[in-house]
């Protein structure tokens, strides 16, 4: 978690024109950076499972207030032969390391981390960065993180505190 924010301070003192895509999630305030389409908006939900969450429960909320009756339940048996799943925002790859990766690589990065610093990255970057790209720079961050100290983390968490959004 300190890393993450430590990280995304890092992305908006390096670019500050993406302070306009920082927003928190509506479910557990998290900050996150989204897609410019979505910069302004303050009712999303973060892409650490809250969305996926909230995608979830709300299909199931339609179908139950919808196909609640008799009638409905028979007409849902018949459109769901026919219906192709609703799209929900598929949940990044988890491909967490074996343990051969983890000898050769001792820092653990959350895959959800390293998915989301991917997608900043590539917005910034304004192409598509690769996770391998994302990991060697991750490398990087984290000998200078380690030599900074964890002062650092605390200041930078501080900052966001102070100045939301
Ligand atoms: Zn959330």
């Amino acid at each position: 978690m300190l890393e993450y924010y430590w990280l995304l301070r890092s992305v908006l003192r390096a670019k500050p024109h993406l302070r306009q895509c920082l927003t928190r999630c509506q479910h557990c305030g998290i900050f996150f950076l989204t897609h410019p389409r979505n910069a302004g908006r303050h009712d999303l939900r973060c892409p650490f499972g809250c969305r996926e969450a909230h995608c979830k429960r709300a299909s199931a909320q339609r179908s139950a207030a919808y196909y609640g009756d008799a009638e409905g339940k028979r007409i849902k048996s018949k459109i769901n032969q026919r219906r192709p799943r609703k799209y929900c925002a598929p949940e990044p790859p988890s491909d967490r390391p074996r343990a051969t990766a983890t000898q050769r690589r001792p820092a653990q990065w959350n895959p959800l981390v390293v998915e989301f610093v991917r997608m900043v990255a590539s917005l910034i970057e304004e192409r598509r960065v690769s996770r391998r790209q994302v990991l060697a720079m991750l490398e990087r961050v984290l000998r200078q993180h380690t030599m900074v100290g964890r002062r650092k983390i605390d200041q930078t968490v501080a900052w966001l505190n102070e100045e939301p959004p």
